[in-house]
């Protein structure tokens, strides 16, 4: 049997510019396919408009290439995509997997995550409704073997219940979106933050329901401040300091627990690229939820 080629991504959101906890995902996922000879791909999550800042996409991209981190193929950018997550809906419309939902805020509030089917029969438009999936309870059980975090399994009918894969004004869930362009890319190796990790079940399920492979997944640490806070635009997150990009990449590899060498701290960006894929071991990368980022890269007020 051929195996398709190996293909990895990173996937960031342009609601802000590159921090440290985005370069240490964008690397870790680029070493880990490159050690593997496949191909790393670039695809921009911008099907959330009012999280979106102008002008980020750009700077983004600028910033992977001055890290050294060069994508193979064409960026590709999900708001391009909206007719085939329709499509994907109209499928599982067809095949009786989903209903829609009008259930309001309080009343979700009061079922603590798990959804109660309450809509199931209502027979309901799709229009300024949300779309539910249908949990079949023969098929709830989903596990999977994660690299880091090791075996991961989850009930959804006890423990979310009929999702959400698009919301009632219609923006496509990140759930539904994800897979289906993973799918459409050829994705079979992913590696992207832990606060993913409890979502990846129903993923999973969604795959499934629509047949696609299911890839490998990677959960790594999310890189915190100093209050244990995830690194984002929000939560002060510095932009990554432009000049020093060898020194952000050592330190991110640093952050990864690769041991890198104090004297590759001098090499060009390439180069520590170069020597973090000949050396890439995820293994002694910790099991743990989150990790500081190293001083200096947050606390700082961003724009
Ligand atoms: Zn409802």
């Amino acid at each position: 049997m051929i195996l398709p080629p190996s293909k990895g991504r990173f996937a960031p959101s342009p609601s802000g510019p590159l921090h440290f906890g985005s370069l240490v995902c964008a690397l870790a996922s680029y070493a880990d396919i490159k050690s593997k000879r496949g191909k790393w791909l670039v695809r921009i999550e911008d099907i959330d408009p009012p999280r979106e800042v102008k002008g980020a996409s750009r700077q983004i991209l600028l910033q992977l290439e001055s890290h050294g981190l060069r994508w193979d193929d064409s960026v590709v950018y999900q708001s391009n995509r909206l007719s085939l997550y329709s499509e994907i809906i109209n499928d599982l419309q067809n095949k009786g997997a989903i209903y829609f939902c009008d259930c309001n805020r309080a009343r979700l509030r009061e079922l603590n995550g798990v959804y109660d089917k309450f809509c199931k029969t209502r027979q309901l438009i799709s229009e300024g409704n949300a779309t539910r999936l249908i949990i079949n309870s023969d098929l709830d059980y989903i596990s999977f073997n994660d690299a880091i975090f090791g075996w991961q399994e989850q009930n959804l009918t006890t423990n979310v219940g009929d999702f959400i894969i698009r919301r009632r004004d219609g923006l496509i869930s990140y759930q539904l979106a994800v897979i289906v362009d993973d799918n459409a890319q050829g994705i079979t190796d992913i590696l992207r933050g832990s606060d993913l990790l409890g979502s990846t079940h129903r993923q999973i399920f969604l795959q499934r329901m629509l047949g696609f492979p299911q890839p490998n997944y990677t959960h790594l640490p999310i890189a915190t401040s100093k209050n244990n806070l995830k690194l984002s635009k929000q939560n002060l997150a510095s932009e990554l300091p432009a000049g020093r990009e060898s020194e952000n990449l050592w330190l991110a590899l640093k952050w990864l627990k690769q041991n890198p060498p104090q004297d590759l701290k001098v090499l060009s960006a390439e180069e520590i690229v170069g020597w973090a894929v000949a050396n890439w071991n995820p293994t002694t990368i910790p099991p743990k939820t989150i990790q500081r980022a190293p001083e200096g890269f947050y606390d700082t007020p961003c724009k």
